[in-house]
């Protein structure tokens, strides 16, 4: 029986997308859906690199090598 003091607004807790924690999400969090910056990050990163990765073939010059060597 302590409800003395409620919160002006109401927030609600949901799970972190990035650590699957209990994450604020209300205006006194920012990095809501997610609980904190890193979480954000972590999140981010993640799926930055997913898509941003490239395949890192480097064809050998082999038809254009040093022409000293072809006689
Ligand atoms: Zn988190």
């Amino acid at each position: 029986m302590s409800a003395a003091s409620q919160p002006p607004i109401t927030v609600r807790i949901v799970n972190c997308p990035a650590c699957g924690g209990d994450s604020v999400y209300g205006s006194s969090n920012p990095y809501r859906p997610f609980c904190c910056a890193r979480c954000k990050g972590i999140d981010f990163g993640a799926w930055a690199s997913e898509s941003f990765r490239l395949p890192e073939d480097t064809p050998p010059d082999a038809e254009f090598g040093d022409p000293k060597l072809i006689q």
